[in-house]
């Protein structure tokens, strides 16, 4: 291991001779003007160049590993090269573009903060000689020369005072201390377990990372039981007059004791940890549950001295496990510790002992308050978070929406692996929505009420399967799907107070147990309300569709025709395309109404409408403009296009014979025609002369098609 260090150490300075010296070469290249705008940009120049630029990346990529503020003299070789690249990016491209100065300015900002004074030798002097030479040779002014390397010393200088100011410096600190404090906290969260590891259930759900995190929120716990270990510490060591009172606390993996409160007259203390099994702590792993020695011996001593001396007697006590789950350690003997120590080597007495085993008596329980404090704290930001999901739910309008946050909902309570929703259609029912693993080939399929717990649950409205659990793979849908790898399974009805169920949502979990008594009521209760939301939702659907159709033909309405018209006039406006606008009359429809009844009418007019939906191409729109009147839209068609089409409906629809009880009718259609552009811009102007070209249509004996054209 050592031999493959070296020797990458050894191959890494030989990088970085290199590095150095194409560093070395750039610069003099740059001083030489080799990357003036005037200059010939020659092959040499060009790979130079490259080269530099390469290895600048190369040793910023190797750089992370060692410390950036390495200033031995090839250890400047980063900063050198970088200074070499902004220069021949600067002098190349700064004459077009002068507001480049702002990255060599940048850059030596930049440099002055990073680095250590000495680092700076090399690229500083880089800077000057490339300047200098620029200024010699007589690429560069003198008053440029000057204006630059103010600039360039105002950068460096300036962020140097800036970041020494006390201000800065303060802040910095600050910070330094809180992220120092945050990770001992988490750490002794993470020992004391006074945190749920159960896995994230919100990670889908935005603005809950904080209350997510399982460690988050152990703070105030971790601070009242510190608190309290300190002040119970120092109480003992007083009263039995003790040098030190220390509690041990295995790390979770039970490989190493760390050093969690401490009580003591002494300076000499290791900070720890400590092998598990290291002096004193090994007695403990035996069967003895307190450990006293009066006088110590040397090689039973306690850990966290630098020095064993003046320690005459040694006390120490495992604490109890009533519960038996300290930190779940397979073996049971590795617990925490309480130990104490004092100069005098007369034995312990039985109240002493007795004293010690009432104090880890206490601290256990100290531990367990805040392991139910942080518990109780967990299911408040639960409940929480349900509260919040269901006020997304409430907030839901459409049955997009509804399902959505109906899911979203799940996942805010158990940490699902698999969640789908299925609603009735027709005799079966079909996956309205699913996530998880195979989620996507489910959604949109329908399955029979004869297969599968889904199908059973819709049949007897109630959640299925007994206790939750599953065992191996279950058909859920139906024969050909089997719901595989989860151990915790619930299918809940979506049912109204009354009435039967609209739907059945499934949750799966891999992990077992999930589906507490608690958790299946809060997911029973989230199911009636989906339940109400999802008919609320199909009706709100219904409600937005009716709006926009025509009852009676099922194209469009007159109120979706304008606006539907006005939206694609602005979208051929924008891409400068063209659009025909037909509107159509049925002639002597009166007649047939009157010849054959209102209802045949009726039939006439849905038949005609579908001839016009079938000719309507999806971006088209086939609306029925009022009465026996109908417009159609043709996207991107001109006079040529609008006019075939305007007569081949005619002519389909002079061919149709429909059948009244008084023998075959036929009817036929008037239709009359305006172009955009050529007819007009506006929506209004181009209905008005649609209606005129319909209306000559009319006057010149009907049954024809007439385009447009001024009188
Ligand atoms: P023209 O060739 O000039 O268009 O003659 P027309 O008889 O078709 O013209 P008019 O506009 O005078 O008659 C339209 C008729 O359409 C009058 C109205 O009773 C009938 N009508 C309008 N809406 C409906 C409907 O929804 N169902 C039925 N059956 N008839 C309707
Ligand atoms: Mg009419
Ligand atoms: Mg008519």
């Amino acid at each position: 291991m050592a031999r493959d260090r070296r020797q990458a150490n050894r191959s890494s300075s030989t990088f970085r001779q290199a590095g150095f010296v194409v560093g070395l070469l750039g610069g003099a290249a740059v001083a030489m003007g080799l990357y003036e705008p005037g200059a010939d940009f020659a092959v040499v120049a060009m790979i130079l160049a490259g080269l530099v630029l390469i290895f600048a990346l190369l040793e910023m990529w190797q750089g992370g590993a060692d410390s950036p503020a390495d200033s031995s003299f090839f250890g400047t070789a980063g900063p050198l090269l970088w200074v070499v690249v902004v220069w021949i990016f600067f002098r190349y491209f700064g004459e077009d573009a002068p507001q480049l100065i702002l990255l060599p300015v940048g850059l030596i900002g930049w440099l002055a903060i990073s680095f250590p004074m000495q680092a700076l030798l090399v690229p500083v002097l880089a800077v000057l000689v490339m300047e200098a030479g620029l200024w010699a040779m007589g690429f560069q002014k003198t008053a440029g020369l000057a204006g630059n390397l103010v600039a360039y010393a105002a950068a460096g200088v300036g962020l140097s005072v800036f970041m020494s100011s006390k201000a800065y410096r303060q802040r910095m600190r600050k910070a330094l201390i809180r992220a120092k404090r945050d990770t001992a906290s988490r750490e002794c969260a993470r020992d004391l377990g006074l945190f749920d590891d159960t896995p994230d259930i919100l990670s889908t759900l935005p603005d809950y990372d904080l209350i997510n995190d399982p460690e988050a929120g152990s703070q105030p716990a971790v601070e009242t039981i510190t608190a309290a270990f300190d002040l119970q510490l120092e109480l003992i060591r007083q009263t039995l007059a003790l040098s030190t009172v220390a509690l041990l606390w295995p790390d979770p993996e039970g490989q190493e004791y760390r050093l969690r409160s401490i009580a003591t007259i002494r300076k000499d203390i290791a900070p720890g940890p400590f092998g598990v099994g290291v002096g004193i702590t090994g007695a403990l792993l035996g069967v003895e549950e307190l450990v006293s020695l009066a006088p110590a011996t040397p090689s039973l001593g306690v850990p966290y001295y630098l020095n064993q001396i003046e320690v005459g007697g040694i006390l120490a006590v495992r604490l109890p496990d009533d519960a038996e789950e300290w930190l779940g350690f397979d073996d049971k003997k590795i617990a925490p510790l309480l130990c104490v120590d004092r100069p005098g080597q007369q034995p312990w007495t039985e109240a002493e002992k007795a004293i010690m085993t009432l104090t880890a008596r206490k601290l256990a329980l100290d531990v367990n308050m805040g392991r139910q404090f942080q518990a109780m704290a967990h299911e408040r930001s639960a409940i929480q978070r349900v509260c919040l999901a269901m006020r997304e739910l409430n907030g839901a309008l459409g049955l997009e929406q509804v399902l959505g946050a109906t899911i979203k909902a799940v996942r805010t309570l158990v940490g699902a692996d698999f969640i789908s929703i299925s609603l009735v259609c027709g005799n079966g029912h079909c996956v309205a929505l699913a996530e998880g693993e195979g989620a996507e080939q489910l959604i949109g399929r329908e399955f029979s009420r004869e297969e599968g717990l889904v199908g059973q649950v819709l049949k007897i409205n109630r959640p299925l399967p007994a206790k939750a659990q599953c065992h191996g793979p279950t058909q859920v849908f139906g024969h050909d799907h089997l719901l595989t790898g989860y151990d915790s399974l619930l299918i809940l009805p979506l049912q109204k107070e009354k009435g039967e169920a609209t739907g059945a949502l499934t949750v799966a979990v891999k992990k077992a147990e999930v589906f507490t008594k608690a958790r299946q009521e809060i997911l029973e209760l989230i199911a009636a309300q989906v339940a109400v939301k999802i008919d609320l939702g199909q009706a709100h659907e219904e409600i937005n569709r009716l709006a926009t159709i025509d009852g009676l033909t099922g194209l469009l309405n007159h109120r979706t025709f304008q606006h539907g018209f006005e939206v694609m006039l602005a979208r051929e406006e924008r891409r400068a395309g063209a659009l025909s606008l037909l509107l159509c009359d049925i002639d002597h429809f009166k007649k047939i109404n009157d010849s054959h009844g209102h209802p045949f009418g009726d039939k006439v007019l849905k038949e005609v409408a579908g001839i016009l939906r079938r000719a309507a191409r999806s971006v088209d729109i086939a609306a029925r403009y009022g009465g026996e009147e109908f417009a159609l839209v043709l996207e991107g068609s001109g006079e040529q296009g609008g006019l075939q089409m305007a007569e081949r409906i005619r002519q389909e629809i002079e061919r149709m014979v429909l059948h009244s009880e008084n023998g075959p009718v036929q009817v036929t259609l008037s239709l009359g025609l305006a172009v955009y552009p050529d007819h007009g811009a506006d929506k209004e102007g181009l209905i008005r002369r649609a209606d005129q070209a319909l209306y000559r249509a009319k006057k010149q004996g009907r049954n024809r098609v007439v385009l447009w054209e001024k009188e």
